[in-house]
């Protein structure tokens, strides 16, 4: 859709640069640069933009981009590029089955282009190794979802910070990674005093809004959010009603928190103050309209789910969720994480949350692509994806719209395995990035795209 404004088209895109997902509008200017402002309709910022969205334009240029696909190093038709693709995974497919090639991808996609990757790979080359750099920021938190919840859902929204109490923020620096959210909430709070509690072993520029730091030591979420269920128990202020009519398992989870039921003993595993935990525990208790955000802090970690689960297990226990400015909140790192998730975008589900194993949904999914050849069972995660192709199961891998030899773990021996894949194929709007180098195919790819009509 697009806007008229005076003698120039103003076209409605969105800002690729965070998980906040700013409407923006576009349009050329007469010397050919690229003029952007925020979009005043959008949900997500109502026209604003951090200095990120506001310097998008000057990102538009041909320098610095591939403009070109190119075979073995020689720029080539898109014709002949996708020929060499097609046939050299074809080949390898014949030769060694559908298991020995994959697609890593990205929370960069849009969510049609991962739609159509994932049913290509899943639904027709018969395999579910394909997997995506948003397995290293949100996988626990989709795992802690499912457990919580039955499925990856999340059930808040902007207006809920907005419309909150009590807002605490944990393991999440609001003011660099969701700047315009982070308004949102700064201006909620001048409008209504909401209160603002940050959990972070760091003293972040979010910090400035907070009523309440808990620098806790890296790591001790659980100890900080088992030890409130425990204090939320203890005191009786929890939902019985709620529990007893939605949840399973309340005792089993109470039993576990039972180890931090003494603040004392909170105290020794954050490295907190017990006066400062108490106030946390004293304004969560006395307040129904709480939301809490969580981000990379929480989710990047060995013990992610659990810490995941720990602050679920809270929400639920007061009956507090997907209620207006009451209820946990995970905010995605990348401009798209969630959009991967909706459409199957990791290795372990199909499409639209349907999973592997449950005959009617494989039946359901089949049909509607009209396909005899979907994926029976869940393919390689990431790092076992490069693991695979370190052994030399995986001969065939196509990267799109990331760079894995930088942020993968262990980048070091990444690079080794990427230059020993006998066939790397990168689709990517950049001339030359850590990946790129080792690519037999490079593929040029959009930076940006016009937003479908409603
Ligand atoms: S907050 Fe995020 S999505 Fe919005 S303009 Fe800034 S970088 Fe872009």
């Amino acid at each position: 859709m697009t806007t008229k404004n005076n003698d120039s088209t103003w076209t409605k895109s969105t800002c690729a640069y965070c998980g906040v997902g700013c409407g923006i509008e576009a349009k050329v200017n007469a010397n050919g640069t690229l003029e952007v402002r925020g979009d005043k309709d959008h949900p997500a910022n109502y026209g604003k933009l951090c200095s990120k969205g506001l310097k998008l334009g000057e990102t538009v240029t041909p320098n610095g981009r591939m403009l070109s696909p190119s075979v073995h190093g020689e720029d080539c038709a898109w014709d002949d590029a996708l020929s060499h693709v097609a046939n050299t995974f074809k080949n390898t497919i014949a030769e060694h089955g559908p298991d020995a090639v994959a697609f890593y991808v990205s929370g960069q996609l849009l969510t049609e282009d991962y739609y159509v990757v994932n049913k290509l790979m899943k639904g027709f080359i018969g395999t579910a190794n394909i997997d995506t750099n948003s397995r290293l920021c949100m996988a626990s938190s989709v795992v802690g979802h499912k457990r919580a919840f039955g499925e990856d859902c999340v059930p808040g929204n902007y207006e809920d910070l907005e419309l909150a109490n009590l807002v605490v923020l944990t393991g999440s620096n609001l003011a660099w990674c969701h700047p315009v959210l982070y308004q949102r909430l700064k201006a909620a709070k001048a409008r209504r005093g909401t209160k603002i509690v940050v959990i972070d072993p760091r003293q972040t520029a979010t910090c400035e809004i907070a009523d309440l730091h808990l620098p806790l030591f890296p790591g001790s979420d659980i100890a900080l959010f088992n030890g409130l269920l425990a204090y939320l128990a203890k005191r009786g202020q929890i939902n019985q009603g709620y529990i007893d009519n939605n949840t399973i398992g309340f005792g089993s989870a109470l039993d576990t928190a039972g180890r931090f039921a003494n603040i004392n003993t909170v105290a020794l595993a954050t490295g907190l103050k017990v006066g400062d935990i108490e106030t946390f525990y004293q304004w969560f208790r006395a307040t129904p309209k709480t939301v809490t955000v969580y981000s990379q802090g929480v989710n990047q970690s060995t013990s992610g789910s659990d810490k995941v689960n720990s602050i679920l297990n809270c929400h639920l226990a007061t009956g507090r969720v997907g209620l207006p400015g009451s209820t946990p909140f995970s905010v995605t790192g990348q401009p798209n994480a969630m959009g991967g998730r909706e459409v199957g975008g990791l290795a372990n589900t199909l499409a639209a949350h349907m999973e592997f194993g449950n005959k009617e949904q494989a039946e359901l999914l089949s049909h509607f692509w009209q396909t005899e050849n979907l994926a029976s069972q869940p393919g390689l995660k990431a790092m076992d994806m490069f693991n695979a192709m370190e052994s030399g199961k995986i001969k065939a891998l196509w990267v799109m719209a990331t760079n894995p030899a930088v942020s993968l773990p262990e980048s070091q021996r990444i690079n080794t395995i990427l230059a020993n894949c006998p066939y790397v194929v990168v689709s990517d709007c950049v001339e030359s990035n850590d990946t790129l180098k080792y690519a037999h195919v490079r593929l040029p790819a959009q930076a940006g795209a016009k937003n479908p009509a409603p």
